[in-house]
């Protein structure tokens, strides 16, 4: 059977990566974490006092981007395949709500981006493989066989993420986790460079009453329907 490029976009927390790392697990298809990626670069970017509270060298970024490393190694045990800065396993580290509040600036930066579609480029070249992002399928892989945009509210999406931040066992309040799930949106939809908008053959589910079964199933249903016509 031929294999086919599924992409996943949509706002901050609809659960993208959850269901797109079900239907490559099913598949046996790679998945890449394309968020990931910024997260990874605006870590680096923490680490080495390019970004912080009042401050945003975007120059210094740009100058720097060269000794940005980044790759992914699949960790058996956990399922998928975990972001590495230059050699160093960080998966943790770009999951904190910190991250989360600088990384929609750092992603604005069109040489940042212009390196990461690069690198996403490649990962998908021989199909095969389910990335979610928020410009998949309008840049990355405009000709994917299966775009999905995913939709929910941001109460339900701040919700799920400020669950999910007190599992880590992060000390975080709802008020700022909604907050940052609005301002994302906000910032992610109005750049200039690859804003995030629906692409005009992407599929929409909207997940705020859908369960994780559910919204699986409705996923592989596209994919099933999808594979069938690129047989
Ligand atoms: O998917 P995740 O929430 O981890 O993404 C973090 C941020 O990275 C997004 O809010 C967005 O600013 C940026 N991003 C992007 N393009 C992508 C993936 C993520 O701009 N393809």
């Amino acid at each position: 059977m031929n294999k086919i490029t599924i992409a996943i976009d949509g706002f901050s927390s609809t659960g993208k990566s959850t269901v797109a790392k079900q239907i490559a697990k099913h598949l046996g298809y790679v998945y890449v974490d394309s968020g990931a990626m910024y997260r990874a670069i605006t870590y680096f970017a923490m680490q080495n006092g390019i970004i912080g509270e009042n401050y945003f060298k975007v120059e210094d970024l740009i100058a720097q981007l060269p000794n940005v490393n980044l790759h992914f190694e699949f960790n058996k045990q956990l399922g998928f395949a975990e972001v590495y800065l230059n050699g160093i396993n960080i998966e943790k580290e770009i999951r904190t709500l910190e991250v989360s509040r600088f990384v929609s600036k750092v992603a604005t930066v069109s040489q940042v981006r212009e390196q990461l579609v690069k690198q996403q480029k490649k990962l998908g070249q021989n199909k095969g493989v389910v990335m979610d992002g928020r410009d998949i399928g309008t840049v990355v892989f405009p000709d994917a066989e299966l775009k999905i945009f995913m939709v929910a509210s941001a109460e339900k999406r701040a919700t799920r993420r400020y669950k999910e931040l007190l599992a880590r066992g992060d000390k975080v309040s709802y008020e700022d986790v909604l907050k940052n799930v609005e301002e994302r949106d906000f910032t992610d939809t109005n750049r200039k460079d690859s804003p995030l908008v629906k692409a005009h053959d992407a599929i929409e589910i909207d997940n705020s009453d859908l369960t994780l079964e559910e919204q699986f199933n409705r996923v592989l249903e596209l994919v099933n329907t999808t594979l069938a016509e690129n047989k």
